[in-house]
């Protein structure tokens, strides 16, 4: 039988060395990955990877409490933002020489549909016009177009101006959606649907209209586009590649026949 996320979870919580070794193998090129996204000045930074596994193993509060609707895009949610935050205190992110803050956004950027209000947060993850388009499965076009669009309405409205505003102030702008939930926001569910095709929002205006003017929301469900991304990278270590980061970790080399379950042979 394949092992999963679902058994990584499991053995996490269960303190079981299967379980980090799944999550070494399988997790530690979504951490390269993310770095190297969020952080392109740290891309090749090995230390840090390494810092922020030890502080993942030391602290694993949060990361393996999630099991449904979907286990692995639940917990790419929590790995995503331990990491971040984990990066973020090993070296702070100096402020944007424009600041702009949510209210302002949320005001400025009204009018747009919700598509194209995904189009701008994407920004502030900084994802370019084509893996947004990707995500939001639109054509690039319609993508660059939102997003001058919203240049266009943050500019009359703020003092002091840049292109480069909402990728600019990302870190502040995503911290502050991510407190702005409220007791009307989706399940991550609702998103899920939408995102696998199982649903659209025609059959459910009410739920439309809330996230069309909730930015926790928004947040929310591109978080949950940027996990479906993540959970598709094809990238998982070798034994001998994850055997240096099971030493770091303080977890006992896994036999064999582990491995070969990992691989589904
Ligand atoms: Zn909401």
């Amino acid at each position: 039988m394949i092992y999963t996320c679902y058994d990584m979870i499991r053995d996490c919580r269960e303190g079981k060395r299967e379980g980090w070794a799944y999550f070494v193998s399988r997790y530690v090129p979504v951490l390269g990955w993310l770095i190297g996204h969020y952080f392109p000045s740290r891309k090749n930074d090995a230390a840090l990877v390494e810092r922020i596994l030890v502080s993942l193993r030391a602290s694993t509060a949060s990361l393996f409490d999630s099991f449904d609707p979907a286990p692995e895009r639940h917990f790419l949610l929590a790995l995503r933002a331990r990491v971040l935050g984990e990066a973020e205190r090993d070296r702070g992110t100096p402020p944007a020489e424009c600041p702009l803050d949510l209210e302002t956004l949320a005001e400025a950027l009204a009018p747009l549909t919700l598509t194209e209000k995904q189009a701008v947060w994407l920004e502030t993850m900084s994802y370019d016009e084509q893996p947004t388009s990707r995500m939001l499965k639109m054509a690039p076009d319609t993508a660059v177009r939102a997003r001058e669009r919203a240049a266009e309405m943050l500019r009359v409205k703020m003092s002091s101006w840049r292109r480069s505003v909402v990728a600019d102030n990302g870190a502040v702008l995503i911290g502050e959606a991510l407190k702005a939930r409220t007791a009307d926001c989706l399940p991550a569910k609702a998103f899920l649907d939408i995102i696998d095709g199982r649903a659209t929002w025609s059959n459910r205006g009410q739920m439309e209209r809330h996230v069309n003017s909730c930015w926790h929301c928004i947040d929310h469900f591109c978080r949950l586009r940027e996990a479906s991304v993540l959970r598709d990278l094809p990238n998982q270590l070798s034994e001998a590649e994850a055997d240096p980061y099971l030493k770091l970790l303080g977890i006992e080399p896994e036999p064999r026949a582990f491995w070969k379950k990992l691989r589904g042979k």
